[in-house]
């Protein structure tokens, strides 16, 4: 037995794409065959049939509506999947045999360009990075709005990790690497660390040879010094890689890539995938919302290009403290002025997402409401410009500077496309008149023909006196007379019948034959022509997509530092002091996004006061849920608006620039991929300590609590030690339920020890998330189990148990070690294994305490009844 033709041209295209998945075209679905159709149905739960395939058995088989493909394929795509689309590249209405078919494009994650399922306010990054021993390099690309950015760096003691930060900062949704990375690197960890698919390639790709091709096939006759790459031979190669793959995927040229921008490392904050996380910059950490998050607190932008830029400037603040100020100034100009800012919200309210518009025109995607929608945000810049060149400060005018007229864009598609175009481009209507005279013409030889058929109806009602007839027209017969069945009899001579319906029969006349014909065939020239003149249009638009392109970038930037400014002046923001100097010092700092959710005036502010030298370890007693672990990320976050170039919630602040925020906080969901939480905090621990600098900001929340008390303690110790001696002060915060550390401030120049204020007032505890100086007296850990809700019974079993241990003194005994270095381990062990084994009566525990003496009578009634309560629960 043999294949079908169908199939069999089914399986020749699948063989030249081994490793995706074939949609296949096959009228209104794209079908699946095979073990393609069964993983699919099974990925996708759509239902699995058969196919008649020439052979005994019939084809596994399953497909989907073309029209709702898009979602299916990013859901393939999010598993990990390439989707090769396979289209019918004929008419099967005007085709004898079989329809030719081709694959016109494949889908990978960092290659989707889907509108429908494209986030309008996030980047979809493709990145391509190289790594051997002479140094590293990573390329990434937009194809969607056709940005396209390279950087390298040589002769690192610690080129993996730079190349990680890197690709973590870039956060693409899919990364090409060679094999040999994969090699060497295990390449599932890296994909967990920087949160992208990674795909790995044959190193064949990442050749000098194959490069320069992929450049030249881009790029043309522009030269490697032109494209600002002379010498840099590893970002060649990731270039080099990523060109390629994309000219193999798309199949396309990619005009939206009009340039390639190098840029340095180190001229932006490193920030680490767990530290974006953790300080919840972009999104909450468990909820994933951006709602709850810094970039929720900020976005107020009104582009969709704003609000990706401003997406990826949170996670890129910059270390320059000229660049900041430059953003801050810009900042300051337009907080100071409420009415140009209101004038520059209105406009850019106006501003369609004109990058991605600029990516759909450059691939030849866009169509009629593009071009408008592009017209319309042309019409505005004016107002945009005239704006930002009222105010002071260099980067507005800049900004201004950069964004080009492109009146002639304006004045070509408004010459061109009707003010309300369809969506499709090749049934014409798209086209205004006095565009073309050829289509004027055209338009106007049909019109007299166009007339007499819609005056058909009436004139032949009068002729006929058939009153039920009507004049109508399909796409198969054309046009046609109907009349209803009791009218039959009254049908002229010259009727000539086409159709029977059930109500009745179809005509035509020899006339409207004849008008039909001069109509369809001019309206098919028409509809080519209108076709034929739009192309036209947008390969003259095309020439513009490099200005279409700055402009879009300058408009991001001119929303952001206005949402910038819109946020600060709303949320009392003020300017903070950027120097290169090494202290942080903030007066009344608030969180940004906790201070949001309390209610009005509730947020306590907090003073940091941070330098190299005599405070550089701020070590943070206080109870649990008293505002230890908000404090420090306030002063994180602090640090990170000022330099991203925004004001801060604060009274004052002075920020000396930081290169890098570390943050260890909390349990981290590595949970599920099976290692234990002591082993991830002590790996963040590990990286922390190897890749602080003296200029880095490190936030520790608890250290040690994975293992057991001496353990722990030790190690938070040693961590202290480690970053706060003679040869380094980093600046650190660290909130520790560890109590013994708070000595270490007699001991350790830099170490100061705040602690949370708590009031008591009858016995209750009240947090007034207020940092001090000094430790906290009491961990208050017992209430906060209360608060919690946990039984009276054992909370008074606790109680007691802590009354011994104080007793005994043990924290005296750790303290005694700690200001004694030489005192080894002593006994603890045994002792805390004979207090555990012990046990006490709390009821009678409790009565042996009671003052009597001090008792009011009501008091000893309410004691009496707690007694009883713990009786009965024992
Ligand atoms: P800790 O780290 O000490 O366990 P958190 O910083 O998580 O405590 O704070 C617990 C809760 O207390 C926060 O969720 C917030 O609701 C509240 N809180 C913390 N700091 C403040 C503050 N400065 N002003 C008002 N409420 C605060």
């Amino acid at each position: 037995m043999k294949l079908s033709p169908m199939m069999q041209q089914y399986m020749d295209i699948h063989e030249e794409y081994p490793d995706s998945i074939l949609f296949f075209r096959l009228g209104d679905f794209y079908e699946m065959f095979f073990d393609d159709a069964i993983l699919v149905s099974r990925l996708l739960e759509l239902t699995l049939t058969g196919k008649a395939c020439g052979l005994e058995e019939k084809a596994p088989m399953c497909g989907i509506p073309f029209h709702a493909a898009d979602t299916y394929i990013v859901k393939l795509v999010e598993m990990g999947y390439k989707v090769a689309v396979c289209e019918q590249l004929e008419d099967p209405a005007h085709t004898k045999g079989m329809v030719k078919r081709g694959v016109i494009r494949v889908v990978t994650p960092g290659t989707v360009t889907s509108e429908a399922v494209l986030n309008e306010r996030e980047n979809n990054y493709l990145a391509a990075a190289y790594l051997d021993q002479n140094g590293m390099s990573v390329t990434y690309c937009d194809i969607s709005t056709g940005e396209l950015c390279t950087t390298e760096k040589r002769y690192g003691s610690a080129l993996y990790e730079d190349m990680l930060n890197e690709l973590v900062r870039i956060s693409p949704k899919e990364i090409l690497i060679s094999q040999s990375l994969a090699d060497a690197h295990d390449e599932k960890k890296m994909g967990n660390l920087t949160g992208g698919y990674i795909r790995v390639l044959p190193d064949s790709y990442f050749s000098e040879n194959a490069a320069r091709d992929a450049v030249r096939a881009q790029f043309g006759s522009v030269s490697l010094t032109a494209l600002g790459l002379d010498g840099r031979d590893c970002c060649l190669l990731s270039l080099g890689t990523l060109l390629a793959f994309l000219l193999e995927t798309q199949m396309q040229d990619l005009k939206q890539i009009t340039e390639c921008r190098f840029y340095e490392i180190g001229s932006a904050m490193a920030l680490d995938r767990s530290t974006i996380r953790n300080l919840e910059i972009t999104e909450t950490l468990y909820e994933k919302k951006k709602q709850g998050s810094l970039l929720g607190v900020l976005d107020r932008t009104r582009t969709a290009m704003g609000a990706r830029l401003m997406k990826q400037m949170l996670r890129e603040p910059l270390n320059d403290a000229a660049a900041i100020n430059r953003r801050l100034d810009a900042v300051e100009a337009l907080v100071n002025d409420p009415l140009t800012r209101n004038d520059l919200t209105e406009a850019l309210k106006q501003v369609y997402d004109f990058e991605r518009l600029a990516g759909r025109i450059a691939s030849g995607n866009a169509n009629g409401k593009d071009m408008i929608a592009l017209r319309n945000s042309v019409r505005v810049l004016p107002e945009v410009k005239a704006c930002l060149s009222g105010l002071p400060g260099e980067l507005l005018s800049t900004l201004a500077r950069d964004m080009e007229d492109l009146h002639e864009v304006q004045e070509m598609i408004t010459r061109a496309i009707v003010e309300e175009p369809p969506m499709t481009v090749k049934e014409g209507g798209i086209i205004r008149p006095g565009y073309s005279k050829e289509l004027d013409e055209l338009e106007l030889s049909i019109r007299d023909a166009k007339t007499w058929i819609a005056g058909l109806e009436a004139q032949e009602k009068e002729r006929t006196g058939i009153s039920h007839l009507k004049v109508g027209f399909n796409k198969v017969f054309g046009y046609y007379i109907e009349v209803s069945r009791s009218n039959l009899d009254m049908v002229p001579d010259n009727y000539i019948r086409k159709q029977t319906l059930v109500g009745g029969e179809r005509f035509v006349t020899p006339e409207l034959k004849e008008t039909e014909g001069l109509v369809l065939n001019s309206e098919a020239k028409i509809n080519q022509l209108e076709y034929d003149l739009f192309t036209e249009l947008r390969g003259k638009i095309q020439e513009f997509i490099g200005p279409i392109q700055r402009t879009s970038r300058a408009i991001a930037m001119t929303d952001v530092l206005n949402a910038f400014a819109a946020v600060s002046d709303r949320l009392n923001y003020n300017r903070p002091v950027v120097n290169d100097g090494m202290e942080i010092v903030i007066d009344k700092g608030r969180h940004p996004v906790i201070e949001q959710m309390t209610e009005d005036g509730m947020f306590v502010s907090n003073d940091t006061r941070m330098n190299d030298k005599d405070s550089s370890m701020l070590i943070i007693t206080g109870p649990n849920m008293s505002g230890k672990s908000t404090y420090m990320r306030q002063t994180a976050l602090i640090v990170l608006m000022a330099q991203v170039g925004c004001f801060v919630p604060a009274e004052r602040a002075e920020i000396g620039v930081v290169d890098r925020i570390f943050t260890r906080i909390g349990a981290s969901d590595n949970l599920a991929q099976g290692q234990s939480t002591f082993f991830v905090e002590m790996s963040e621990l590990a990286y922390i300590l190897r890749n602080a600098k003296e200029r880095s900001l490190i936030i520790l929340d608890e250290i040690g609590r994975g293992t057991s008390t001496y353990d722990g303690l030790s190690i938070a110790w040693a961590a202290v030690e480690y970053l706060c001696c003679r040869e380094r002060h980093i600046r650190t915060l660290f909130a520790t339920h560890y109590h013994e550390l708070t000595v270490l401030e007699e001991k350790l120049e830099g170490v100061r020890n705040l602690s949370v204020d708590v009031s008591e007032e009858n016995g209750d505890i009240i947090f007034l998330h207020r940092i001090v100086a000094g430790s906290a007296s009491r961990s208050y850990g017992i209430h906060v189990a209360k608060l919690a809700g946990v039984p009276l019974v054992l909370l008074e079993n606790a109680r007691s148990k802590l009354a011994r241990l104080e007793e005994e003194s043990r924290t005296e005994e750790v303290r005694d070690a700690m200001t004694d270095e030489a005192a080894g381990e002593k006994k603890p062990r045994e002792q805390q294994m004979s207090l555990f084994t012990e046990t006490i009566n709390p009821a009678v525990e409790r009565l042996k305490n009671l003052d009597l003496m001090n008792l009011t009578p009501s008091q000893a009634i309410r004691e009496l009844e707690d007694l009883q309560e713990l009786i009965r629960e024992q």
